[in-house]
């Protein structure tokens, strides 16, 4: 908790909303049903 960026991958890039805890493994976003990139994420 704090970090922004830590949340940014739980966020839909197509509506731009965030995905729930119970969402986040999912494999298109709960609101408009776009891709979501799970296996893709940035990290460091
Ligand atoms: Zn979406």
């Amino acid at each position: 908790m704090g970090d922004p960026a830590c949340w940014l991958d739980r966020v839909c890039l197509e509506c731009g909303r965030f995905i729930d805890d119970e969402h986040a493994s999912d494999d298109e976003c709960p609101h408009c049903g776009a891709e979501l990139d799970v296996s893709g994420k940035p990290g460091r």
